[in-house]
């Protein structure tokens, strides 16, 4: 019988949580730095540097990889020959849940780096703020032995949000399904990353094995150099081939690499069922695995820095832009994929401020911000610590304000905003209408973004937290246009660009 101290699980749980804030799994960076030396399409290129210049800085800084620093979500399995015990040789005092979620309380509340809690209790009502980014979503598995394994994730909403389940016929195709299903989760999951694909068993098993399986490492060139053995390897490397053939690309911009890998794992099913989850992970891919044997408490060590490529953000041709003196007529100029780096004051503010001001406009009352001519960043950061003046806060998905867009153009003057993902034909036609801009910055280049942010400065809602409006002041911030006055979505004409273009390359080498 192996003891574990509740301390131990407790500061070990804290510690990887703290890792996997700063450090990207080593095989997702080398994967991604040779997706990036083969990669044709400009804008995607551009935004996977950014994404690996970010993750360099973060490891580097330890400041968080993305400003949605995730829900957090654990796996246990816990031999059967393992006894906890609490302060003084006594029970623990808290059950598995309690200790996962006090690991989760010091790692998010730690003043040296602290993250964003995102977690909202009473999810379909008042959607309060736990403050403290519990609770974790744990899963348990007893097993035989003697040790308590521990795999700890920190996933992001955007990538969340595209989690997609479908019971098929046992005659369908899963392969047709997916091809079909990805196109329809857009870029709000920050691609480049991987498809975590769970097939049979019961509807939420499957949903288990999907995410589950996002925590084994990138390992798909070895998979195609050794050869398929099984039905889930056969599906990986033909999903790996023609997921990347639809052209999506980084960021959704159109490009050659839009999953690193692809994993499947199953689980035998009813006769009548054919039950398939797909659960996307994000450019923010954060995880890792422990072993508690009884012999103290896990602190994992660092990743070899050499495996970060070492490049420098220069991009080419890049337009300036200030914001200050900025008119609709020079936006107008403003291309589909024109990377622009913008200076001076930029507004911020995402779901929340967004529903009140529709609100109180609706009510025909004054917003207490002026936004005629401005331009607003929808973003959430992470505190700032030390002397910085914001923590890490790259953009968040767009398409979730898309509702208030007309509103906002129409009644306030807003001249242009700055998000992530691609926006939906609502939000295109009223950008169109009122010869309005959306231009995206690089979900998962959150610390990076945060270093172009010289000043911020509270306006309104201060109540609302990370979704206050501020006014930051930017240098240099890089862009991309993503709907131009015209209505033209770089979403829409780079994937269908690439995904021609791709069709004489080969991705099986
Ligand atoms: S990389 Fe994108 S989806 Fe992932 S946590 Fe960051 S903003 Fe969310």
């Amino acid at each position: 019988m192996t003891v574990i101290l509740q301390e131990d699980f407790i500061s070990s749980v804290a510690a990887a949580l703290q890792y996997i804030s700063y450090y990207h799994p080593a095989d997702y960076i080398r994967s991604l730095a040779k997706a990036y030396e083969r990669e044709e399409s400009p804008a995607a290129k551009d935004a996977i540097a950014q994404i690996l210049i970010n993750s360099r800085m973060c490891f580097e800084g330890h400041r968080p990889i993305c400003q949605d620093t995730g829900i957090v979500t654990v796996f246990l399995k816990v031999g059967l020959d393992v006894r906890f015990e609490g302060p003084a040789g006594g029970s623990p005092l808290v059950d598995l849940q309690g200790m996962v979620d006090e690991g989760v309380r010091r790692a998010y509340l730690d003043p040296d780096n602290k993250l964003r809690a995102s977690i909202l209790a009473d999810p379909a009502g008042k959607r309060t703020n736990t403050k403290d980014n519990t609770p974790a979503v744990v899963s348990v598995e007893l097993v035989k032995g003697d040790k308590v394994d521990v795999t700890v994730a920190a996933k992001g909403g955007g990538s969340e949000a595209k989690a997609k389940f479908i019971m098929l016929n046992p005659s369908d195709s899963v392969v047709e399904w997916v091809l079909k299903t990805v196109p329809t989760m857009g870029a709000g999951w920050c691609p480049p990353g991987m498809l975590g694909i769970g097939i049979g068993g019961t509807a939420e098993k499957a949903m288990l094995l999907a995410k589950e399986s996002l925590m084994d490492p990138i390992d798909i060139q070895e998979l195609i150099a050794r050869g398929a053995q099984t039905t889930a390897e056969t599906l990986r490397i033909e999903l790996y081939d023609k997921v990347n053939r639809l052209g999506i690309g980084a960021q959704g911009l159109g490009g050659l690499t839009t999953v690193l890998d692809v994993k499947v794992r199953d689980y035998p099913t009813h006769a009548a069922n054919l039950p398939v989850a797909m659960i996307p992970n994000c450019a923010a891919t954060r995880h890792a695995h422990f072993v508690l044997d009884g012999s103290g408490p896990v602190y994992l060590d660092p990743p070899d820095l050499k495996d970060w490529p070492k490049l420098a953000y220069d991009p080419q041709d890049a337009r300036r832009v200030n914001l200050d003196t900025v008119t609709r007529e020079e936006a107008a100029t403003w291309k589909p994929g024109e990377v622009l780096l913008l200076t001076g004051k930029l507004l911020t503010g995402r779901d929340a401020a967004h529903k009140r001001m529709t609100d109180m406009l609706s009510r025909g009352e004054k917003l207490p911000v002026d936004f005629k001519g401005r331009f607003i960043y929808y973003v959430g950061p992470v505190d700032p610590v030390r002397d910085e003046v914001v923590g890490p806060a790259g953009p968040t998905t767009a398409t979730r304000m898309d509702k208030f867009t007309r509103q906002m153009l129409a009644e306030t003057g807003l001249l242009g905003m700055v998000g992530k993902s691609e926006r939906g034909p609502a939000a295109i036609e009223a950008i169109r209408e009122f010869g309005a801009v959306y231009l995206m910055a690089v979900g998962g280049a959150a610390y990076l973004v945060s270093k172009a942010i010289h000043g911020s400065r509270l306006l309104a809602f201060g109540d609302l937290g990370m979704e206050a409006i501020y006014e930051f002041d930017v240098r240099d911030m890089p862009v991309t246009v993503a709907v131009d006055a015209k209505g033209t979505s770089v979403h829409q004409t780079g994937p269908a660009e690439w995904q021609r273009r791709i069709a004489g390359i080969p991705i099986l080498q």
